[in-house]
């Protein structure tokens, strides 16, 4: 992008947003049959999936933990996920990501009740515009709950970033791409940060912002997730379809 263009007209974000509004989130609990848990969720242009199993027993067995369950992320972006096809396979990033992610939700989970087992999180980026990593989280958070997985509670997360020298909620492609700054941020209801990672430059003043930011954001996409597991249990409450998914 030309270094003379502006992310803002107006006050006004490229994309139509003012500097502390989330895109559009739509989250969906339940979407798949043969998980025991499962979230499709869209934030922005993001368009994302998550399948939990378990907790069942774990393979390989040594990796078994005698007090308590294990839990596995993984995270994977499709090849036609991204504007330049990424390359099949995990690596470096994903590797990155799906480590955090799993950080940011373990906390939350009483993996003491299930000893010896592993509880595992399956993430797939469909579609990509920036915060797939925060998207994921919040997908695979109503995924565990929607699979019956005993948790403290719910984990949001959304990230704040830097564009021209401003802080904003929710960085799409362009933003973060071009951008000074990314900050993912998830945490609890009752404000436990279980992950925040940043690049790009803030200033001690620029960080508090930010954080204060991502954190407005968190709490607005927890009452998206808890209506998401809400409209889900309406739903087992009714008769069950013919292809139901339920
Ligand atoms: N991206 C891409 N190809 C890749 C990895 C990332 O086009 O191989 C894009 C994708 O849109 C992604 C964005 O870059 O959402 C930002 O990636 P980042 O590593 O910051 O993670 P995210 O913001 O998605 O959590």
């Amino acid at each position: 992008m030309d270094e003379k263009l502006s992310f803002f007209k107006d006050g006004i974000r490229l994309d139509g947003r003012r500097p502390g509004e989330l895109r559009p989130v739509k989250i969906e609990a339940g979407v798949l049959k043969r998980a025991d848990g499962s979230c499709y969720i869209e934030m922005g242009g993001n368009k994302v999936i998550a399948a939990v199993y378990g907790p069942r027993e774990v393979h390989p067995r040594h990796l078994q933990k005698v007090s308590r369950a294990i839990v596995r992320y993984r995270y994977n972006m499709a090849s036609f996920s991204v504007e330049e096809r990424k390359r099949p396979g995990p690596d470096r990033r994903s590797h990155e990501v799906s480590k955090v992610s799993r950080e940011a939700l373990e906390p939350v989970i009483l993996t003491h009740y299930f000893p010896r087992s592993v509880i595992d999180i399956f993430v797939e980026i469909l579609q990509a515009d920036a915060g797939t990593r925060t998207a994921g989280i919040n997908a695979a958070s109503v995924a565990l709950a929607d699979a019956g997985v005993p948790m403290k509670c719910l984990v949001s997360s959304c990230a704040a970033g830097k564009v021209d020298g401003q802080i904003i909620l929710d960085p799409m492609k362009d933003e973060d791409n071009f951008g000074e700054g990314d900050m993912p941020l998830a945490m609890t209801p009752d404000g436990e940060v279980t992950l925040l990672q940043a690049d790009g430059r803030f200033t001690v003043e620029e960080t508090r912002e930010a954080l204060e930011t991502a954190r407005k954001g968190c709490e607005q996409i927890y009452e998206i997730q808890k209506k998401a597991l809400i409209d889900r249990y309406s739903r087992l409450e009714e008769p069950e379809e013919e292809g139901s998914n339920v």
